[in-house]
């Protein structure tokens, strides 16, 4: 029998958007140590823009115009905002060039995406593969400018040889600042966790004030999210869309945005409002309830 005090608690967090899954799942939520969110459309807007496109040979258009034809038919955010870049630029230069047309494309997770261009083998991918398949020692000193100022950088490169190197950022949410304030003050850890790079997750980490893990794939997360689950409880934030085996290991699950009923299902909990000053909202709703019964 659930006791009347859960069912309000549970009432209240829905008339504010925060929907949770049930009594069992209130109660955790309040007890967690640590709080790890994904970067990407959790602790950032998930709108990323092309902010430099810094032309090794040719002309950036034409680098933009190569990149996003590699880029095409990936669903990668960053894919999503090289493409949006090149028309915005195609429109402006009234360019009546058709796009370049690439074959055989070949995501490679985690990595970045191939296809073939003139029967060139074409790719755009992180400075960090790249650097597997040719020397970038000359263009590192600005790969590096970029990635400190929390921008992430790929590299277009022909074959062997790098055309250019793409910058894009993703502005933090406006509210993550003060959620991270917030969850110290309540004594939880907050902890970002990324696939991006060390400079740039360090960058935009610094900037919000919590630790980051980055260079992370998806299993070094579940790793993680397992380790942190022994020591005392871990909620796990993400957007419930291609972080569901992380929110399903965490002690608790919270799906930012959307409402998806895929989100729910996976998540013990959902922020309909999708801002991140919900989680601190969530543990304080959990902790009153919970007072209110002991
Ligand atoms: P996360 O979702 O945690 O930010 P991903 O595993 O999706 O990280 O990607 C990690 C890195 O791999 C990216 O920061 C980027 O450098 C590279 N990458 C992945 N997919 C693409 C892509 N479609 N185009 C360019 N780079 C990519
Ligand atoms: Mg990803």
């Amino acid at each position: 029998s659930t006791p009347a005090a859960i069912t309000s608690g549970i009432a209240s967090g829905a008339r504010r958007g925060l929907l949770i899954k049930g009594g069992a799942a209130l109660e955790a939520i309040g007890s967690v140590k640590t709080v790890a969110f994904d970067k990407t459309g959790t602790l950032t807007q998930n709108k990323p823009q092309v902010t430099d496109v810094i032309h090794l040979q040719g002309t950036p258009e034409e680098a933009l115009r190569l990149a996003a034809a590699v880029e095409a038919g990936s669903q990668h955010p960053l894919a999503k905002a090289i493409v949006e870049k090149a028309v915005e630029k195609a429109a402006e230069h009234t360019s009546k060039q058709p796009p370049p047309e690439a074959t055989e494309a070949r995501a490679l997770s985690g990595k970045g995406v191939s296809a073939r261009i003139d029967g060139v083998l074409h790719l755009v991918a992180s400075p960090k593969h790249a650097s597997t398949l040719t020397d970038l020692s000359a263009q590192q000193p600005q790969i590096t400018a970029l990635e400190q100022q929390g921008k992430t950088v790929v590299v277009l490169l022909r074959d062997t040889t790098p055309l250019a190197l793409i910058a894009i950022r993703d502005e933090a949410r406006s509210d993550a600042k003060a959620a991270i304030a917030e969850l110290k003050n309540l004594g939880v850890q907050a902890v970002m966790l990324t696939g991006d790079n060390q400079r740039t997750g360090k960058a935009i980490a610094g900037n919000l004030g919590l630790e980051v893990q980055a260079e992370l794939l998806p299993e070094d997360k579940l790793r993680i999210i397992r380790g942190l689950k022994d020591q005392g409880g871990i909620a796990m934030v993400g957007d419930g869309i291609n972080d569901a085996p992380a929110l399903a290991e965490a002690t608790v699950g919270i799906a930012m945005g959307g409402g998806t009923d895929v989100a729910l299902e996976t998540a013990d909990a959902a922020l309909l409002r999708s801002q991140t000053r919900d989680v601190p909202a969530l543990i304080q709703l959990s902790r009153r309830t919970m007072g209110n019964i002991r």
